[in-house]
C-alpha cells in the first residue's frame, strides 16, 4: 500500500520503558515500507533516531514496555503530554509482560534475591545499589494504561510487523483495513 502524502509530515515518537526492544525490532521489520514511511513521517524522540527528548508536538507516540520505575513514569507522562495519540505496543506495555512476573513477590525480596543472594554477588558484599541518580524501582510493574490514558493497544510479543504497519497507517492516515484476527496475537 502506498501512503498518500500530505504537505506536512506526520510526527512519530517511540520509547522503550521496561521492555526488551523486541517491539522496536518488529517495527524495523516493516522493511522496505520504512522508506515509504519516512517520506511522509518524521521520527522525533526514539531509539531509532537516538533523539533523547521530544522536541515538537507529536501525532503518534508508540510505547514499548511497562512501567517498573519512577523514570518510566516520568517518560510516559511526558509522552502523554506531547502526543496527540498514544499507543501501547506489545504485551509488556499492555499487561506488564515478563517483568510483571515479579508482581506477586514483595519488592524487598526481589532486590535481595537479585543483589544479595545471587551466586555471582561478591563474597561479603551486602549492598543493594542505591543512588540519587538511579531510578527508584516501583512496588510492582504497571501496564501503561494504569499510569496515563492510552488510546490504542497493539497486542503481541512482539506484534508482527504487518500488524504495526496496518495500525500505524490506519491511525495516522486513515488508510488500510481494521486489524483482522490474523494480526492479533497474544504470544
Ligand atoms: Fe519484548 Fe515482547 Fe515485551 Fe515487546 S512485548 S518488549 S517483544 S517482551
Amino acid at each position: 500500500m502506498t501512503i498518500k502524502s500530505s504537505a506536512k509530515k506526520k510526527t512519530i515518537a517511540t520509547t522503550s520503558l521496561a521492555g526488551c526492544f523486541g517491539c522496536h525490532m518488529s517495527l524495523l521489520d516493516i522493511d522496505l515500507r520504512l522508506l515509504d514511511l519516512i517520506d511522509v513521517v518524521q521520527f522525533d524522540r526514539s531509539p531509532l533516531t537516538d533523539i533523547k527528548n521530544i522536541s515538537q508536538r507529536i501525532d503518534l507516540g508508540l510505547i514499548e514496555g511497562g512501567v517498573c520505575n519512577d523514570e518510566n513514569v516520568h517518560v510516559l507522562r511526558a509522552f502523554r503530554e506531547h502526543c496527540d495519540i498514544l499507543v501501547s505496543l506489545g504485551e509488556c506495555a499492555i499487561m506488564g509482560g515478563l517483568p510483571a512476573l515479579r508482581n506477586d513477590i514483595p519488592l524487598k525480596e526481589c532486590l535481595e534475591e537479585a543483589y544479595l543472594n545471587v551466586p555471582t554477588s561478591e563474597p561479603g558484599a551486602r549492598l543493594i545499589p542505591h543512588h540519587v541518580d538511579l531510578p527508584k524501582i516501583l512496588d510492582r510493574v504497571y501496564p501503561c494504561h494504569e499510569i496515563v490514558k492510552i488510546d490504542y493497544f497493539i497486542p503481541g510479543c512482539a506484534p508482527s510487523a504487518d500488524a504495526i504497519w496496518k495500525a500505524v497507517t490506519a491511525i495516522l492516515f486513515g488508510q488500510g483495513e481494521a486489524l483482522g484476527p490474523e494480526f492479533i496475537r497474544y504470544d
